[in-house]
């Protein structure tokens, strides 16, 4: 994790900017069922957004009041609305509760929320190593457990529309909202084939927020506020950034949460890089022998 007050109070704006926004459709009854299906009053008030040291392209959420998102993602972002649109995308997998569905698909007899959990001790590192051990859980099992999990790619579109929302609601940039899927296609990253893909081709994705763009009610302008950061301010947050992280030891204990940081299945690329793919096959190889050891 990038322990920079700075950098951390400008997350944490942009995340309760993007909640905030929520809360107000959530009061005019706007998602799906499975938003409103239980208390959801938790959703708007605990969060906490961080970011961490990883050279992945990724941000990803435990589903409850944590959020991740990657240094190398702030350093591809080359504007505030574009790191917002993640952002929004992926408080958006916590407001139609697309984590708890994946926990139930995949996880539910293995105790999801001690694998979720121990997402967030890699990020965390060894301060919250405490918290984490008690659940008992070594490297390898968690491993086993969370990579079979993912979003669905009706999953990734609910998160995309809703996302959509709170991002205009919250005065971001409506025609920019595809910006950051733009910026992959135009790096080559959609050359799979939907069908192949746990995800929507990042060129639909980027099409749907250009037709939701042009069926905002008329009212939309006037949701529109300025960045946090303009232009130049978010450069320099960029640079410390990179400076921050560049300070960030490299211990054993990094190590392993570098890995799982790397591994985490991927929120933005149509499939998972070869990075990902080669540090889930380090996790399943370490869960396997965690499991022999055991017999
Ligand atoms: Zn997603």
């Amino acid at each position: 994790m990038i322990k920079d007050a700075e950098l951390a109070q400008y997350l944490q704006s942009i995340g309760a900017r993007v909640a905030a926004a929520a809360q107000e459709l959530d009061k005019q009854h706007v998602g799906p069922d499975s938003h409103f299906k239980e208390d959801n009053s938790w959703m708007f008030s605990t969060d906490e957004f961080h970011l961490v040291n990883s050279d992945q392209l990724n941000a990803f959420t435990t589903g409850g009041s944590h959020m991740y998102v990657y240094e190398q993602l702030m350093q591809t972002c080359r504007s505030e609305d574009e790191l917002a649109a993640v952002v929004a995308h992926e408080f958006a997998h916590v407001y139609c509760r697309h984590v708890q569905k994946g926990m139930n698909r995949q996880m539910w007899s293995l105790g999801g929320a001690a694998a979720l959990g121990a997402v967030g001790y890699a990020a965390g590192g060894k301060e919250h190593g405490m918290e984490y051990a008690t659940y008992g859980l070594g490297l390898g099992v968690v491993a086993g457990q969370f990579l079979g999990m993912g979003y669905t790619r009706d999953d990734e579109a609910e998160a995309d529309k809703f996302g959509f929302q709170f991002y205009c609601r919250a005065g971001w940039d409506p025609a920019r909202f595809g910006d950051f899927f733009q910026q992959l296609i135009d790096k080559g990253y959609d050359k799979t084939p939907e069908w192949q893909s746990d995800h929507p081709t990042l060129s639909s994705r980027v099409q749907a927020a250009r037709t939701r763009a042009e069926q905002l009610p008329a009212d939309a302008a006037s949701w529109r506020s300025p960045p946090i950061a303009d232009a130049g301010k978010f450069a320099e947050l960029k640079t410390r950034a990179a400076q921050v992280a560049q300070t960030t030891k490299k211990d054993t204990e990094l190590g392993k949460a570098q890995l799982l940081l790397r591994s985490v299945p991927s929120c933005l690329l149509p499939v998972d890089s070869p990075g990902q793919k080669d540090a889930q096959e380090q996790l399943k190889a370490a869960y396997a022998a965690s499991q022999a050891k055991k017999k």
